[in-house]
């Protein structure tokens, strides 16, 4: 371990902090939870850090009616996890926020920071991938928009160029009648990265399943959206054998690795079986749903 010495930069607008960014190639700090890690461990040392703690609109997470959630840059896992109007139009990702590490890394990690990471096993982006979201950038020249799947580009990679921040993460309204549902295996209850993670979302009319969306997480370089496996489950009742035959689709279009916490072979086996209880819990919530109704 290397001791922590750096300057802390801490604008106050975002502007300011753009202005520092064209100045010098620093690092973003949000809750550090993984930023300050890689400097301990010695893997990054960088001279001054640019915190973002001090521009208020950042903590911002609102939602609005037929538009739907943003997420500030400085939204906390627990915030979302504990929001109302998440668990109740979202809760996929609601599910996702509440098994992020443990309450002390809820507390201080942000869901953009889970993001910009870009491990291929961040919770809250195979929930985020599944539910449409975008991520909203900012730069000397403005605001540029991008979906998921064009964010990722690889372990540790994102599309963010040097010189931008990540203002915010929007998540588009659910049409009428979506479910969605995350779920997670890691090796314990608590503080485990995922070794295998899907998250599904899809609207029941009269008695199909439409607008069908599926991500895994922690089975390729990234984490990965399966529009071929979606377009299988579209547009039908789900039947158990159609689950599973989804389950094995899904995983022969994973690309895992061998490493010390999972053989690539049994994360696939997962992916086949965490799909396949995807489907039955989405179709399990629809039935509670009409039984309240
Ligand atoms: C003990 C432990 C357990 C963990 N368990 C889990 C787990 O179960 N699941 C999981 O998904 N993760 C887990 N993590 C990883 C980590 O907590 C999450 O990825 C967290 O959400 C990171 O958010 P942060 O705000 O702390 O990011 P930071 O550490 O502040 O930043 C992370 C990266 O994002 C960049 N960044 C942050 N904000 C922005 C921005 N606005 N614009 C551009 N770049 C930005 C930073 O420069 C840095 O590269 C764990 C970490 C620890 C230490």
């Amino acid at each position: 371990m290397t001791g922590m010495r750096f300057k802390l930069l801490e604008p106050s607008t975002i502007d300011e902090a753009l202005d520092f960014l064209a100045a010098a190639d620093v690092p973003i700090l949000a809750g550090g939870t993984d930023l300050l890690l890689k400097i301990k461990r010695g893997l990054i040392w960088p001279e001054a850090i640019l915190s973002l703690h001090r521009i208020p609109s950042l903590y911002c997470l609102s939602y609005e009616e037929g538009t739907g959630l943003s997420i500030g840059a400085l939204v906390t896992h627990v915030r979302v996890a504990q929001s109302p109007i998440v668990k109740e139009k979202f809760p996929a990702l609601a599910q996702a926020c509440a098994l992020v590490g443990s309450p002390q890394i809820r507390n201080l990690g942000t869901v953009v920071g889970n993001l910009a990471n870009a491990s291929p096993a961040a919770d809250s982006a195979s929930a985020l991938l599944a539910l449409g979201a975008q991520v909203i950038v900012r730069n000397s020249s403005g605001v540029r928009q991008m979906s998921l799947p064009d964010f990722f580009l690889g372990p540790g990679k994102t599309s963010i160029r040097h010189g931008e921040i990540i203002e915010a993460i929007t998540v588009p309204e659910p049409l009428a009648g979506t479910a969605s549902v995350y779920l997670k295996l890691g090796r314990r209850q608590a503080l485990e990265i995922s070794i295998c993670a899907a998250a599904l979302s899809a609207r029941r009319v009269q008695g199909h399943w439409q607008d069908v969306k599926l991500a895994l997480g922690a089975v390729a370089p990234t984490p990965l959206l399966l529009p071929e496996t979606a377009s299988y489950l579209e547009g039908k009742e789900w039947t158990s054998e159609m689950l599973e035959q989804a389950g094995r689709s899904a995983a022969a279009l994973s690309r895992p690795l061998d490493d010390q916490r999972a053989s690539a072979e049994y994360r696939r086996e997962m992916a086949e079986v965490l799909v396949k209880r995807c489907g039955l819990a989405l179709i399990e919530s629809a039935a509670g749903r009409n039984a309240h109704e």
